[in-house]
């Protein structure tokens, strides 16, 4: 829970001696509360002070870092509703194998995970982790397997299995790629905790019921152990949706340290529809990493999709650079078409015009992400901000042809703009771009 100025200045030495650049103790406890100063520019502020406000500047939800240089960031979500702000790290997908699925099989899906990239409004979008699920005998030939995982898809991967010796024997086979090992009991864990420890990965804890697992995590949590995972018991979509929204809210809204962790959630079951509802749900309701029972690349690009949008934030559309933008090999007197920046219309209209077959140029000026009807309603897809642009970046001295063809949506800007680029053949295209092809067949 952040600390208000008042609360902070007493954690503070009191004796305003101004070394810390502020005049007062409480002038630079009210920076401290507004996050404008840090607790270190005070020479004498004591070890409780600092841990004190370590703790009070979390996140409700810890963040943790995973892969060998721990890039791979999850958890440290801060509200309930992505609308309340935005959420801030998408849910992990990975993908499970199971150690009993055959060579050439688990080869094939470490070979699929590895090159799957989904290209989506500018992001190439991947399969970030493996799940490695143990379920033979062999403890050498699973920590033999895991090795391979790694070499193989160069993906940190989720261990699970009943053998702890296997589990162990993996994550010291896969020791440094900062994987997570799964602890499906106590008597589990204490087998397990030397060798998380020793190889630096991060735990997934589970418990027959939230207040066990709660119990569980914060003694593990007072004796330093913080990277931590909740994977919870579920049976059915409902219980697993109300788990993760009964956790998510005591960790958010009442502060419950205990549960403020990412979840982890594998799904099983072979019918694709129960499996993408599952998934759908961790994804809209707080999931941290949902293992998905097999790669299917139908299921993937559908998620994909789904998470990008949930992650998104709101106030901040993706965008493309503001630029002149090339379709194909265009000469200079190719003609000019003209969108907003926003990624989705940028994409979408390149693509329209790229599959028309004819090489154009594409004018993209700053928009601030917006589509083509708001930005123009915002008053920041005019005549004037065109012309602008096209002065800035010096448009007329690199295309010999005049012709420029604005969005349909805008035709009322069409005689501006003919005003303010003498020369220039002002067109209007349609208004969805999906009739791109269509106009430039016909008319150009
Ligand atoms: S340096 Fe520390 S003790 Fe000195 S004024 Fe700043 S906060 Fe107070």
């Amino acid at each position: 829970m952040a600390l208000t100025g008042l609360q902070i200045q007493k954690l503070l030495p009191g004796t305003n001696c101004k070394e810390c650049g502020s005049n007062t103790c409480l002038a630079f406890a009210m920076k401290l509360a507004a996050k404008k100063a840090a607790i270190t520019e005070c020479p004498y502020a004591s070890d409780e002070a600092k841990h004190t406000l370590g703790l009070a500047n979390e996140p409700p939800v810890r963040t943790i870092g995973l892969g060998p240089e721990k890039k791979l960031i999850n958890g440290g979500e801060t509200v309930l509703y992505r609308h309340d702000k935005t959420f801030v790290n998408r849910t992990i997908l990975a993908v499970n194998i199971d150690d009993d699925a055959g060579g050439e099989e688990i080869e094939a899906t470490l070979i699929k995970v590895r090159d799957y990239a989904l290209e989506r409004v500018g992001e190439f979008l991947t399969v970030e982790m493996i799940g490695l699920t143990q379920r033979s005998t062999d403890a050498q030939a699973f920590a033999a397997l895991a090795q391979k995982a790694w070499q193989t898809a160069k993906r940190p991967l989720i261990l699970c299995g009943q053998n702890t010796e296997a589990i162990n024997e993996a994550a010291r086979a896969v020791a440094g790629s900062g994987s997570i090992v799964c602890a499906d009991s106590e008597e589990q864990l204490e087998a397990l905790l030397p060798v998380i420890k020793e190889c630096g990965h991060s735990l997934s804890l589970s418990a027959p019921d939230l207040d066990t697992l709660a119990a569980l995590c914060a003694k593990l949590r007072d004796g330093g152990l913080s990277d931590l995972l909740l994977a919870f018991v579920t049976h059915t979509l409902a219980e697993q949706f109300q788990t993760n929204a009964v956790a998510r809210r005591a960790a958010i809204k009442d502060n419950f340290k205990a549960l403020g962790f990412p979840f982890l959630h594998f799904i099983t079951g072979a019918d694709p529809f129960q499996t993408t509802a599952a998934a759908v749900t961790d994804i809209t309701k707080y999931g941290g990493i949902c293992v998905l029972p097999s790669f299917d690349p139908a299921q993937l690009a559908a998620l994909m999709t789904l998470r990008q949008n949930i992650f998104t934030d709101p106030q901040k559309p993706i965008q493309v650079e503001p630029k002149l933008y090339t379709i194909g090999e265009p000469k200079p007197d190719a003609p000019v078409f003209v969108t907003t920046n926003f990624s989705l219309t940028f994409f979408i209209v390149s693509g329209e015009i790229e599959n028309s077959g004819i090489s154009a140029w594409l004018l993209v000026p700053e928009c601030e992400g917006m589509s083509v009807l708001t930005a123009w309603a915002a008053g920041k897809f005019s005549a004037a901000n065109i012309s602008k642009f096209m002065q800035e970046i010096n448009l007329e001295s690199r295309i010999t042809s005049r012709r420029i063809i604005i969005p349909g949506y805008v035709a009322s800007i069409s005689g501006e703009l003919e005003d303010n680029l003498p020369g220039w053949k002002i067109l209007v295209g349609p208004e969805e771009a999906a009739d791109l092809e269509t106009y430039i067949k016909s008319y150009l």
